[in-house]
């Protein structure tokens, strides 16, 4: 199966692309995680990308494009795969359709703007695998660790109320028409995010099958 996971910041998609995933056995590509990965690590990519990120605006298409691209010729990808943050703009879809890449499913998690800013602020990730947290949602089993990797958990700089106010802004100029872009082909599911993840995973599972 080849899902789109659609949803403003901190909607909890990338929570639910990785419980997909691993229910599904199929890849999960976070192209945020990708531009972090590089960020970190010093890449050209990475320096092109990051004021980009820290002021919470998208990256331009063309490298997010040619990110995607790259990933998708993977063998991993040959069975099915969760985009998680991509496309995040209409000329992101249709590139996406020029590549021939057959989508069967486009989930959209819904949250209301108010609790989107309240979820972020109690948001925390690992910084070293980049594993996703919340203080009062999804609480570590050893606070400020990993469950994973034993790492840090830290608040993404792009988390700071400001930067995310922006990146709400932006998911709503640059985002949300992709919904209508692909209510149009029929392939759209709209989940409305719950304060517990098993519920919203409960909802992202039962649109899967219609
Ligand atoms: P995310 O972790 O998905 O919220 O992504 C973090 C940041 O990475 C975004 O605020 C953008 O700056 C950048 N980014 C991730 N995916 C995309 C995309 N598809 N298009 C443009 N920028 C992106």
């Amino acid at each position: 199966m080849n899902l789109i996971l659609l949803g403003a910041p901190g909607a909890g998609k990338g929570t639910q692309a990785e419980i997909i995933s691993n229910k599904l056995s199929i890849p999960s590509i976070s192209t945020g995680n990708i531009i972090r990965e590089a960020i970190k690590t010093g890449t050209d990519m990475g320096k092109k990308a990051q004021e980009f990120v820290n002021a919470g605006k998208l990256v331009p298409d063309d490298v997010v494009i040619g990110i995607i691209k790259e990933r998708l010729s993977k063998d991993d990808c040959k069975n099915g795969f969760i985009l998680d943050g991509f496309p995040r703009t209409i000329p992101q879809a249709e590139a996406l359709d020029k590549m021939g890449v057959r989508i069967d499913k486009v989930i959209s998690i819904e949250v209301p703007d108010e609790k989107i800013v309240e979820r972020m602020s109690g948001r925390r990730v690992c910084e070293n695998c980049g594993a996703s947290y919340h203080i009062k949602y999804k609480k570590p089993l050893v606070e400020g660790k990993c469950d994973l990797c034993d790492g840090n958990l830290i608040r993404r700089k792009d988390d700071d109320p400001e930067t995310v106010l922006e990146r709400l802004r932006v998911y709503h100029v640059e985002t949300k028409p992709l919904k209508d872009y692909y209510q149009k082909t029929g392939k759209l599911r709209i989940v409305e995010g719950q304060e517990e993840v098993a519920d919203t995973t409960r909802l992202t599972l039962q649109a899967l099958e219609n």
